[in-house]
């Protein structure tokens, strides 16, 4: 079993107070840290979200997170049906729906609920869509649509047509839902018969993975005359904001709403239940705040700047592997792009050409990057054109560090181009020389400046972390 992050290296060293998390695969991508993390700090409360990332014996992992006392745990692809297998007890909609998103503590193991299909429910409230007696169209038969059908009987649908590419799936969720509901209102349809719906307006809900990805062009149906039906057209799908479902809703008159907020009332009602609380709606509005900025602004990404040893590589690291944001090293895309270590690039082309390769590289990724901690080379914003683009890219976090605690860092050997062959007096008046210089650099471009004199790694990623999610939560 391999859980992601430091939890293998015991989590619980790193932060005091309780634990909620996710399990899933993959699991890099997920924002539900940005929920829960900014309801337990909004509400005061001391709880940390964590995503593990888990590739196999899913049973065990269950079992360890019990063992390790961890308050609540969400389940997400592709483990909501599988760990059913795993629980003390399953919520009536959840063993209906046949799939488990939320475990909550309890004596002797986890309840199992489906959180999804109240977080659409309540999502579609928020939006002023009433499912009592209204017509809907589900594209798509997976997991997610078998909490979407259930939601729809339950809350008072008075037909659900089911239209997707493998009939036989389509066939399954409704001979189930018609059966528990003791009715026969959803009519399920292979994708080529979608023409005998009847006309009039739907709520169209869109439940396939088409459009996830960018370039996944049409959806399911792509008739332009179809969506004349669509009253209001919902995407389960939130990230792009915009799928080509929406679209074409949206070009027909429509009402087009993305996922994003089934996201948020499917986590806040998980929080709900694993601490008892209700989340008061401003609190709602401000997560929700939070999610857009962290889902749709490119500024979300993160820049580390500092001196060489400040951690800036570590604490990267660090980021992406308990937040998931995506990481990358300026050093080693220009190392492996050259095909030598940057002590050659500086010993054989020179600083020049170093620093000319790092302005490209810059503009590259300009406006390509989201979500992505980028770790700069220390000489990096040296180069005022550099710290334009620096800021450009993302949030800049200066790393700062004494000259004592630099020299006692990188003593010993670092084949870092600028100190190569010094070392006692030498290598300690150079670095006190070089942060001299730098210092006032580094204070100037910076959005943040994180003393790491007196606190490891750890603590500065955290620091930055929480300093990420309060720019989220300042955003009206
Ligand atoms: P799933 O179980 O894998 O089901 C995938 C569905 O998409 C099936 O109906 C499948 O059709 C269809 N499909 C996949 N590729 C297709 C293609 N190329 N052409 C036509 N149909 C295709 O996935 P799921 O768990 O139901 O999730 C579905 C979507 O909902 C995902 O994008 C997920 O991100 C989203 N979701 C969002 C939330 C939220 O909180 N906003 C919550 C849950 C899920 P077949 O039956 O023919 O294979």
């Amino acid at each position: 079993m391999e859980i992601m992050n430091f939890a293998v290296d015991g989590y619980k060293d790193i932060d005091a107070g309780e634990y909620l998390g996710i399990f899933g695969n993959p699991i890099k991508h997920t924002m539900s840290p940005v929920i829960h993390d900014t309801i337990s700090r909004q509400l005061g409360k001391d709880m940390r979200y964590i995503p593990f990332h888990i590739t196999e014996n899913l049973g065990e992992a269950v079992d360890m997170a019990y063992r390790d006392g961890i308050v609540g745990l969400n389940i997400t692809v592709p483990y909501k049906q599988q760990v059913m297998e795993h629980l003390v007890d399953i919520d009536e909609a959840a063993r209906v729906i046949g799939a488990v998103n939320t475990l909550v503590r309890c004596e002797d193991g986890y309840k199992g609920y489906n959180t999804d299909m109240y977080g659409l429910a309540k999502f579609l409230v928020s939006e002023g869509v009433k499912l009592d007696g209204a017509r809907v169209i589900m594209l798509g038969a997976g997991g997610a649509a078998r909490a979407v059908a259930y939601m729809c009987l339950k809350y008072g649908a008075d037909r659900v047509y089911i239209v997707n590419r493998t009939f036989e799936n389509a066939k399954k969720i409704a001979d189930d839902m018609n059966k528990v509901f003791d009715c026969d209102k959803i009519i399920p349809l292979c994708v080529e018969d979608y023409y005998v719906i009847p006309n009039g307006r739907y709520i169209m809900i869109q439940c396939t993975s088409v459009g996830l990805h960018e370039g996944d062009g049409l959806p399911l149906i792509s008739d332009e005359a179809f969506y004349d039906k669509a009253e209001i057209g919902v995407d389960l799908i939130y990230n792009p904001a915009k799928t080509p479902f929406l679209k074409l809703v949206e070009e027909n008159g429509g009402k087009a709403i993305n996922g994003l907020g089934m996201l948020l009332h499917q986590g806040v009602k998980a929080y709900e239940l694993w601490n008892g609380v209700e989340v008061p709606d401003w609190l709602v509005k401000r997560v929700y705040r939070a999610l857009c900025r962290v889902a749709y602004d490119n500024t979300d990404n993160i820049v580390l700047i500092g001196y060489m040893g400040s951690g800036k590589s570590t604490v990267g690291r660090l980021l992406s592997l308990g937040y998931g944001y995506d990481f990358i090293d300026t050093d080693e895309i220009i190392e492996k792009r050259e095909g030598m270590s940057t002590t050659d690039i500086f010993a054989k082309k020179g600083e020049a050409y170093f620093r000319q390769v790092e302005t490209e590289l810059l503009y590259e990724l300009k406006g390509k990057l989201k979500n992505t901690v980028v770790a700069t080379g220390g000489g990096m914003p040296v180069k005022e054109e550099n710290r334009q683009l620096l800021k450009e890219i993302g949030r800049v976090f200066y790393l700062k560090a004494s000259y004592d605690t630099t020299y006692q860092r990188v003593a010993g050997g670092t084949g870092r181009p600028l100190l190569a062959n010094l070392e006692g007096n030498s290598l300690y008046n150079k670095i006190k020389e070089m942060t001299a210089v730098r210092t006032p650099i580094y204070t100037e471009v910076a959005d943040e400046v994180i003393d790491t004199t007196e606190i490891d790694e750890y603590e500065v990623h955290k620091l930055i972390a929480a300093t990420m999610s309060s720019y989220a939560e300042d955003v009206e």
